[in-house]
């Protein structure tokens, strides 16, 4: 098998890779200089990256892409892993909600919401969890009643991403309370503008306010604004959670996450010797990038799948899983590494690594949860993948 890349593909890369060195430096030097807000400059570096080619490349052209082959875009957000570029505030639309409107919106919808979604005109939001329905998603209680040309929804939503400052949500409602849980779902796209909607931040350890509660108090939704068939929305939001967990860029990720780990492994010393020749870190490291490396052949392979449109299995959850849960691996053994001052946060005058590793730390904790626990991704690949029996409620 030949993992290298045609000269084409290759050609191509450097080309990404010298966009990136010519304007990343550039991007980030505005940011640091703080002269526009922190989501005002994530809108404008993600029209940059739209503008240049490299968001939706697979894309159909009518609704913004440039309907080139997958690798395209694989090869995009390596060379963007690579270079530590910031993710586009965008990427959870583009990411999870484009591709399922691609399969289940109607032209209109398409039409509509996919170019401004690119654009960074309209930031989206996902209205999945609720109090009481985060792993067993479909118990969720949010009522959409339908009402002639329009539903009335009322109910609450938690965890809500990125709700603070949304244009849109996509959500979850539940359309018919007699059905079977699974069944009485619908898939409604929601104006974060319409009266009734109440956002209130949470705060998280880490300081930010990145998620918020949403309150829906009689708020009327257009009965177009509905994807899929009404009360089919399970199914809908079943390809919206896999795009969620197929993270393709987790691979390249987690590399840079290791070569910073190994950089810090080589300039940390104790007892006069640097730690990436101690033993006990020297064993780690390796087992590391062992799964460094089978994450960037198993993420090939999934490429490959999806080149050959090939019917989609659980092979993609194992990405969310080792992923998120290496990174968290990684970030423990760095604060052992720098050992006392390890919980100095960035600003502070003795943080190692400018605090990268404890603020990582309690980020990475996050992403172990969201877009489904890693107990629920063991939980689907036992069952659907190997076929293991469901164990006693
Ligand atoms: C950073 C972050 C961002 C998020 N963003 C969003 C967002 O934008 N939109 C959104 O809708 N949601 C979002 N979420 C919510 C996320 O999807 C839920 O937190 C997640 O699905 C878990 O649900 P829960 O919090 O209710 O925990 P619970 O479901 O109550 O789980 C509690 C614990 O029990 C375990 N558990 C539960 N059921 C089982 C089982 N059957 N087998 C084994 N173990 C089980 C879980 O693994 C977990 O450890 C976000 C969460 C985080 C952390």
């Amino acid at each position: 098998m030949d993992l290298n890349l045609l000269p084409e593909e290759e050609a191509y890369r450097q080309q990404v890779r010298a966009w990136l060195a010519h304007n990343l430096p550039k991007v980030m030097a505005e940011r640091r200089a703080g002269k526009i807000s922190g989501i005002e400059w994530s809108k404008k570096w993600q029209r940059m990256l739209y503008e240049a080619g490299y968001l939706a490349l697979a894309w159909p052209k009518a609704y913004g892409g440039q309907e080139l082959d997958p690798m395209r875009q694989f090869i995009v957000n390596d060379e963007l892993a690579r270079a530590r570029a910031p993710g586009v505030i965008g990427a959870q639309a583009i990411n999870l909600l484009g591709p399922t409107l691609l399969t289940f919106g109607t032209e209109e919808q398409k039409r509509r919401y996919l170019p401004p979604m690119l654009r960074a005109e309209e930031i989206w939001c996902q209205g999945y969890s609720e109090p009481g329905a985060g792993s067993d998603l479909a118990s969720l209680r949010t009522r959409a009643e339908l009402k002639g040309d329009h539903f009335v929804v009322n109910g609450q939503k938690v965890w809500t991403s990125r709700s603070r400052y949304a244009d849109r949500m996509f959500a979850l409602v539940r359309t018919d309370p007699a059905a079977p849980k699974h069944r009485g779902i619908s898939y409604l796209l929601i104006d974060m503008k319409s009266p009734g909607i109440t956002v209130r931040p949470l705060v998280q350890m880490t300081g930010d306010r990145g998620f918020s509660e949403v309150f829906f108090d009689n708020v009327r939704v257009p009965r177009e604004n509905l994807v899929g068939e009404l009360n089919d929305g399970w199914r809908v939001a079943n390809d919206t959670l896999y795009n969620e967990r197929n993270l393709g860029g987790a691979a390249e990720g987690n590399k840079q996450v290791f070569n910073r780990l190994l950089e810090l492994a080589r300039n940390m010393k104790r007892g006069g010797t640097a730690l990436i020749k101690q033993p006990l870190f020297r064993q780690r490291l390796v087992d590391y990038q062992i799964t460094v490396e089978a994450m960037r052949l198993h993420n090939l392979r999934l490429l490959t799948d999806t080149i050959h449109k090939r019917p989609r299995g659980v092979e993609s959850l194992v990405n969310k899983l080792v992923g998120s849960e290496l990174t968290y691996e990684m970030t423990k053994t760095a604060l052992e590494m720098e050992g006392n001052y390890a919980p100095l946060l960035k600003g502070e005058e003795r943080a190692p690594d400018r605090g990268y590793w404890p603020m990582n730390l309690m980020v990475g904790m996050g992403l172990m949860i969201g877009g489904g626990t890693s107990q629920i991704q063991k939980n689907i690949i036992a069952q659907r993948g190997l076929k293991m029996p469901k164990g006693p409620d």
